[in-house]
């Protein structure tokens, strides 16, 4: 019985976090949502939130007491800007909470602990081109991953896999591909670029200039929240232990996903590319050949259906923040 299953997730305050709680309680399991700050946009379903740093070892000892399945959202992470502004705090904060996690729950008996890794763990020289071949699991080794946030990503996965073979722990290891929907992080440093596009069109005015980091031809896929959390909920349920894609084949460039937003909000604006501001690898897609066999699905919502409900969402608070009427100052100010 659902109910009777007793769910963890981690960074139930954040983004992915947040929307897989509601999801979860849909189904009905029992939830506890743990994070160190509660959702930004509204209150969390969970049947108990409590407010812990899943750095301290005690506390991953607590949030993982009675619990059956473990799904660890928690990390210190952000956008392009954010990851690769801070290497040491992001690497040693995620690899306290990573370590701390396991083994709690190692000692608390979890039957079934999920671990949300990256794309970033992809080797850097498999993406050194904008028509990128897709990336296949494989690809993670020789090791040349994103530098901080990746390694500690490609280091947690093996660990994940040392537990099952030290300890038979069941873990599930996902790697997502850029998440986007309402209820994400759209504006203060941690924001990723669907969200920052569709904030800067927004405040922006028929005519004006919008800028763009990097020279908008470097390429990536982007996966809309609820093919996440469904493809979250099939890999849980499925008895497969080696790392996964999770993520959409239809790879776009930055350009083009500015060219979506701006026919979405109905308005034409001229782009100034920073090509000082870091724009990470010059393009990654997924390749999902793997995720179809393990999981016979694969996320099906087309970005641009996608985008409209992101867009829209984005638009409507900072409508409420009374922040759209500033339109013409939003270039000045960005
Ligand atoms: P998010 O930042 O919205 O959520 C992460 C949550 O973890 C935040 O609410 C944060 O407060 C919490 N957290 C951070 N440090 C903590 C600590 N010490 N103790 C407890 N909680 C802590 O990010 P998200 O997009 O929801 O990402 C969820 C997971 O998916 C993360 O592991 C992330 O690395 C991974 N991921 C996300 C994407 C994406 O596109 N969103 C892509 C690849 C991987």
């Amino acid at each position: 019985m659902k109910s009777a299953t007793r769910v963890l997730v981690t960074g139930a305050g954040g983004f992915i976090g947040h929307h897989l709680v509601k999801r979860l309680k849909a189904e009905g399991y029992w939830v506890r949502g743990v994070d160190i700050k509660e959702p930004e946009f509204e209150p969390s379903l969970a049947d108990e939130f409590e407010l812990l740093d899943l750095r301290y070892w005690h506390n991953t000892l607590q949030a993982t007491n009675h619990m059956s399945q473990v799904y660890n959202l928690a990390a210190d992470m952000g956008g392009i800007g954010y990851i690769t502004a801070k290497l040491a705090d992001i690497a040693r904060n995620n690899i306290l909470i990573n370590a701390h996690m396991l083994e709690a729950c190692r000692l608390n008996g979890i039957k079934r602990y999920l671990f949300s890794s990256s794309a970033c763990v992809y080797a850097g020289y498999k993406q050194n081109t904008a028509d990128v071949i897709p990336l296949r699991e494989e690809d993670a080794h020789p090791a040349d991953p994103e530098a901080g946030y990746g390694w500690e990503k490609l280091f947690t996965e093996q660990l994940c896999k040392y537990y099952f073979h030290d300890f038979g722990m069941e873990t599930r290891i996902v790697r997502f591909h850029n998440v986007y929907g309402p209820l994400g992080t759209y504006d203060g440093n941690k924001e990723k670029a669907p969200a920052a596009i569709s904030r800067k069109v927004s405040l922006a005015s028929d005519g004006d200039t919008i800028e763009v980091w990097g020279d908008g031809l470097q390429t990536r896929s982007f996966m809309y929240i609820d093919d996440c959390v469904e493809g979250l909920l099939r890999l849980m349920a499925s008895s497969y232990r080696e790392p996964l894609n999770l993520g959409t084949e239809e790879m776009v460039s930055v350009d083009q996903l500015v060219d979506m937003v701006c026919e979405i909000a109905g308005k034409k604006l001229m782009r100034l590319h920073d090509r000082s501001k870091p724009q990470g690898v010059r393009g990654r897609n997924s390749d999902n050949s793997r995720l179809r066999t393990v999981l016979g699905w694969e996320p099906k919502t087309p970005l641009r259906h996608g985008l409209e409900i992101t867009y829209r969402w984005i638009e409507d608070e900072l409508r409420k923040a009374g922040r759209v009427e500033e339109a013409s100052l939003a270039y000045a100010s960005d």
